[in-house]
């Protein structure tokens, strides 16, 4: 068996050790004659499990004691439906950014619910930046600020936290969750697909401020209530229960194999600085992002001839280098550097790209 690079978006690389341990377990967890797979997820050894996976998730983050952290299903794309319903109230309002395609999804879904106002946009810069704070128009009454932290599919990074005073600031971090340090505290909530850097598609978490639970519309599905999860310690039905156990393995290796969030930022930001640079110092390959805005999670590239690009993903793939194809709306490459992509994968990438451009440049 030869394990390949895997740069995918999403479901993305797992670190290997987590796999093993999975593997070690999956017939029989722990001596009790089971998988987790098959334990109710009310059981005592299961409960244990979900507990460890949300403390060392929030050791991993330094989460308040004010903020619960909900294990939800849905995926990303059902918060941004739960972020209205359950924060804007009736007739609400509220302030959206918009930075590409995933803050485009999310401001579409809360226009059903309530009236949103575009704080700002750079759709008229192709995207290519994302909008400074003096940028922002915040319209008085807002139930919240909505901003994507990281378009996965433009690789575009805000590089700083918008302040938006009393207004609870509510962030999708699916891409860059676990990426780096933030400082919880400036957020009202945030919600994270799994499947980047948190562990298996299927789970969802969210870190909601206690004081924003309770305000959600009356017909508001039972299943779409952040109160609900909250006061049910996110078991009011079946959670996922294997992707919460591999998440939780995932942040047991974040903090015991890594060495916490600052050791994996500065891993992140020496993988993404040598793909960049490689790219920079070459006429061949071209990345159109602000500088300050370019992601560390994902790198989108392009090639001078975008006829050369099948031929790219062609020999990258026999090389073992997987998934460089760009999303399928806008074409070209994008190299995911997700935590678990380890830094000799972006060595490998960067050797490969070199190698490409000399023998097609
Ligand atoms: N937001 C962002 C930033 C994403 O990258 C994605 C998935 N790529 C989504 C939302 C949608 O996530 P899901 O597929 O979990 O609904």
């Amino acid at each position: 068996m030869t394990r390949k690079y895997n740069f995918c978006a999403g479901p993305a690389a797992l670190p290997e050790a987590v796999l093993k341990t999975a593997q070690a377990e999956i017939l029989d967890w722990q001596g009790r004659g089971l998988s987790v797979m098959e334990m109710s997820h009310r059981s005592d050894e299961f409960v244990a499990i979900a507990k460890k996976a949300e403390q060392d998730f929030r050791d991993l983050l330094g989460v308040p004691d004010n903020y619960k952290v909900l294990f939800m299903q849905g995926g990303a794309s059902s918060q941004f439906a739960m972020v209205p319903l359950n924060l804007l109230g009736q007739g609400g309002q509220a302030n959206y950014v918009n930075t590409g395609v995933w803050s485009k999804k999310a401001i579409a879904e809360a226009k059903r619910y309530g009236n949103v106002n575009i704080a700002a946009s750079t759709e008229d810069r192709n995207f290519f930046i994302a909008p400074s704070q003096s940028e922002l128009q915040l319209s008085e009454d807002a139930a919240y600020l909505h901003y994507t932290s990281n378009e996965t599919i433009g690789g575009l990074q805000f590089d700083y936290v918008p302040q938006v005073g009393d207004v609870p600031l509510v962030c999708d971090m699916s891409s860059d969750i676990l990426s780096a340090p933030i400082d919880i505290s400036q957020f009202g909530l945030i919600y994270a697909g799994a499947q980047k850097n948190i562990g298996p598609a299927g789970l969802t978490i969210v870190i909601v401020r206690e004081d924003l639970l309770g305000r959600e519309l009356a017909q508001n599905p039972t299943m779409f209530s952040y109160k609900v999860a909250a006061d049910n310690d996110s078991m009011y039905n079946t959670p996922p229960t294997y992707a919460l156990y591999l998440s939780g393995l995932v942040f047991d290796w974040l903090k015991n194999e890594v060495g916490g969030i600052d050791k994996m930022a500065e891993i992140n930001q020496r993988k993404a600085a040598k793909l960049y640079t490689a790219i920079d110092n070459s006429a061949f390959y071209g990345n159109p992002i602000a500088i300050p805005n370019r992601s560390i999670m994902n790198v989108p590239f392009t090639l001078a001839d975008a006829k050369l690009e099948s031929v790219f993903l062609k020999e990258a793939e026999a090389a073992g280098l997987l998934n460089l194809a760009g999303h399928r709306s806008v074409g070209g490459m994008r190299a995911s550097l997700y935590n678990a992509v380890p830094e000799a994968a972006v060595d490998a990438l960067i050797a490969f790209m070199a190698d490409f451009e000399q023998r097609q440049g």
